[in-house]
């Protein structure tokens, strides 16, 4: 059977994750939660259904969506007449709301795709990354949740000479990480905190595995671009920049290509709404302008560092 995946979303001329003009795939699954995370449709690996409350017709005009779940009208909650969520305790995912509804109140986040057609998109804009050096990137959620999919789809762009960066949390055992290195040009990766207890308390899961598979795939002279979220109040403060510098400089062997690093912002929420998840860090408060120019010295204390740093993910910013 031809391999496939589950793919959430597809950019085409994207500029931000890997050099040049690129093709990005977002994959379903990750292993981590982080509290700030703006793609919640990412989370889940397989196909999920979200709700838009402001474009149902109504349950009196319309009803559809109840009429085709072998759940039954206890799978919705409709408010004004509208429907404003799912009962995610009793819903399977089967979609049959989502074929049936007439409007786009129901949105599916996920459909899976083969290879074949995953290249059919990619070779469209072949001739951008000759011209600007680009190519494909893989992210999510994470990609190496799906990693038997990514090895073979990799593989079909290396055959036709096309760049591979693969965006990952590299919370994984090194076997998965390890099998992508053969096809997999650039590694993006984030080193969200140090201390890998805060760590689990914000994402999830520890450090260990990821610090451990970045030295690994540093010491094997892989390429990375490595990733700052800056959370106001979580990871900015003095001691875990300086311990960020020192475990860039003392175990990565001069193997970042760059740090970006990227300033916190309030995105998704509307995802987090249409899947009847809550967002939780909805009651930071910060001053923009005071962030940025924090941001900005953390950024020049970097550079002090001899690390090669910037602010946002383009790399020619
Ligand atoms: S996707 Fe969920 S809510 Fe929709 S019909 Fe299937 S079980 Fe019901
Ligand atoms: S099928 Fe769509 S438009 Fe009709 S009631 Fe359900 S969500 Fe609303």
């Amino acid at each position: 059977m031809a391999e496939s995946g589950i793919v959430f979303n597809i950019q085409r001329y994207t500029i931000h994750d890997g050099p040049g003009l690129r093709t990005e795939l977002f994959l379903k699954g990750c292993p981590l939660h982080c509290r700030w995370c703006s793609n919640p449709e990412g989370l889940c690996r397989q196909p999920q259904v979200g709700v838009y409350r402001s474009k149902c017709i109504g349950r009196r005009a319309c009803g559809a969506c109840v009429q085709a779940c072998p759940a039954g009208e206890e799978a919705f909650r409709f408010t004004v007449g509208k429907l404003a969520g799912i009962d995610r305790t009793l819903c399977t995912d089967c979609l049959a709301c989502l074929e049936a509804c007439p409007s786009d109140a129901l949105k599916l986040w996920g459909q899976r795709m083969t290879v074949d057609q995953c290249m059919e998109i990619i070779r469209r804009d072949r001739g951008y990354y000759e011209r600007s050096g680009g190519g494909v990137t893989v992210s999510g959620g994470d990609p190496l949740v799906q990693s038997d999919f990514v090895a073979a789809l990799f593989a079909a762009c290396r055959a036709e000479g096309i760049h591979t960066c693969c965006e990952s949390t590299l919370c994984f055992a090194w076997p998965v990480v390890e099998r992508l290195l053969p096809v997999t040009d650039l590694w993006i990766s984030d080193l969200k905190m140090m201390d890998s207890a805060r760590h689990r308390h914000y994402t999830g899961e520890g450090n260990a595995l990821i610090l451990r598979n970045l030295q690994t795939l540093a010491s094997l002279g892989q390429e990375l671009i490595l990733r700052i979220p800056i959370i106001p109040g979580v990871n900015d403060d003095r001691a875990n920049i300086e311990a960020s510098a020192a475990f860039i400089r003392g175990q990565l062997g001069g193997r970042v290509r760059c740090l970006q690093l990227l300033s916190f912002m309030r995105l998704g929420t509307e995802k987090y709404k249409s899947l009847g998840m809550s967002y939780q860090m909805s009651d930071v408060r910060m001053n923009r302008r005071a962030f940025q120019r924090k941001v900005g010295l953390i950024a020049a204390y970097f550079n002090s560092q001899g690390i090669h740093c910037l602010v946002g993910t383009h790399e020619k910013d």
